[in-house]
């Protein structure tokens, strides 16, 4: 018998739920058990194994271990919990490393054995693949030199503060979809540039696709992000690539993550 697999993606601002051809979006609930009593009522009857993109680190047993943007879910144990509730297999895994498994079956990174998927929305989320193995790294929290704003995470200088929304709204005052000025695009594009370059070197990527909102609704940020990392790469070429399943691409590694090995992912 073929499992039904439910996927969940929880990101800092919505939570869908998708099984089969069946959807729903809701606001993600900063209350954890809200948004649990929530989601249980979101799976349908049927659901064999549940995977779930979650946007923060969590352990290998699917408890919350930082989630900058849902602090009420840190030390939570929400795989056993709607496993418990639910009564079927739950996986999680982060985010970035959804999108990452999306776009390596279905999308942009078919292919490549070494690659990665950065997300730029509220955040800036990481993962890479190397071989088999799919793992979350703390790209986005990379030093970049010379930056001095503080990020959400209590360090200074990370790339979050030059690239993430919700730092960016912060600082300019309105949301970036907002901000049409081709000066900042630019500037934004080589921050982003240095960011993808860095990422790349350290794990000798072929391949990056970006997801997130802000790299699939910005096309005139591309141009301007392609002729950076031309500036900054001498030797080792990176491919960079919008991410082809779009929006969609964690939700896709979701459902994929309840058919992988547990040693397939490091989180
Ligand atoms: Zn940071």
């Amino acid at each position: 018998m073929s499992i039904s697999v439910t996927a969940i993606d929880i990101g800092g601002t919505w939570t869908r739920v998708r099984s089969g051809d069946a959807r729903a979006r809701f606001p993600s609930e900063p209350d954890y058990g809200r948004q649990l009593r929530t989601l249980i009522a979101a799976v349908p009857a049927g659901t064999s194994a549940i995977g779930v993109s979650f946007g923060g680190r969590v352990t290998p047993a699917g408890e919350v271990r930082v989630a900058l943007n849902l602090r009420g879910y840190e030390g939570r144990p929400l795989a056993a919990d709607l496993s418990g509730a639910l009564g079927v297999p739950v996986r999680v895994a982060h985010d970035a490393t959804c999108g990452l498994l999306g776009e390596c079956a279905a999308g942009a990174l078919r292919g490549f054995e070494r690659c990665g998927y950065l997300t730029l929305s509220t955040g800036v989320g990481a993962a890479l693949r190397l071989g088999a193995v799919h793992l979350t790294t703390e790209a986005g929290h990379q030093l970049i030199a010379g930056n001095e704003r503080p990020c959400d995470c209590g360090q200074i200088g990370c790339l979050q503060t030059l690239t993430g929304g919700s730092a960016l709204h912060r600082r300019l005052g309105r949301p970036l979809q907002d901000v049409d000025d081709e000066r900042f695009w630019r500037s934004y594009a080589s921050s982003l540039a240095l960011g993808v370059a860095n990422f790349a070197l350290n794990a000798g990527l072929e391949a990056v696709a970006l997801g997130g909102a802000i790299a699939l609704r910005r096309p005139a940020l591309w141009p301007p992000l392609r002729e950076s990392l031309a500036e900054l790469l001498t030797y080792q070429r990176v491919t960079v690539l919008p991410a082809a399943l779009g929006e969609e691409a964690p939700l896709a590694g979701a459902a994929l993550l309840p058919t992988l090995s547990e040693a397939a992912i490091l989180h």
